[in-house]
């Protein structure tokens, strides 16, 4: 018993050395904080899409989206609307993006999760190529969307995973 307690906090504890987002949770790496919730914490990306560009982030360590308690979820979301409506209110972009990365291919570069807010301008610059795809028939579309709701159907109502 002993030592499964030992090896959590020893957990913990590398969690905190190793993810750049616990540190900054810990107060051990500087970040511009603009915002703390209950359990979260919103402070600017030192990579911006354009200036003001913040991070919204779970105080716990949570790798992604999928992993998020209903109450941190709620937490968060309300801090990314106090967020975005602060950076609107004080930089007039003339839009703003709001979105989440989760895994490499999906283009996840820190593996805390973090919802991004991104003042928009236009011309800015960037562009997010896409290649769409095309269902073959309804029937492929209705098989995807029954291996969806399958899964739905078999987790609770809270969307936690049986
Ligand atoms: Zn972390």
């Amino acid at each position: 018993m002993k030592s499964s307690s030992n090896s959590e906090s020893t957990e913990v504890e590398n969690h905190v050395s190793l993810c750049p987002f616990c540190r900054i949770v810990a107060g051990e790496a500087k970040a511009e904080i603009i915002y703390e919730g209950v359990s979260s914490i919103a402070f600017l990306d030192i990579n911006p899409i354009n200036f003001g560009h913040a991070l919204v982030v779970s105080k716990g360590h949570f790798s992604d989206f999928s992993e998020l308690s209903d109450d941190v979820l709620c937490d968060i979301v309300s801090s990314l609307k106090i967020v975005s409506r602060a950076i609107i209110d004080s930089l007039h972009p003339a839009g703003f993006n709001i979105f989440n990365n989760n895994g490499l291919a999906a283009g996840q570069s820190v593996f805390h999760f973090h919802f991004h807010v991104a003042p928009r301008y236009n011309g800015d610059g960037l562009k997010i190529r896409t290649q769409l795809k095309v269902y073959e028939s309804p029937e492929q579309m209705a098989e995807y969307a029954k291996m969806i709701r399958g899964k739905i159907e078999v987790n609770d109502k809270s969307g936690e995973r049986k």
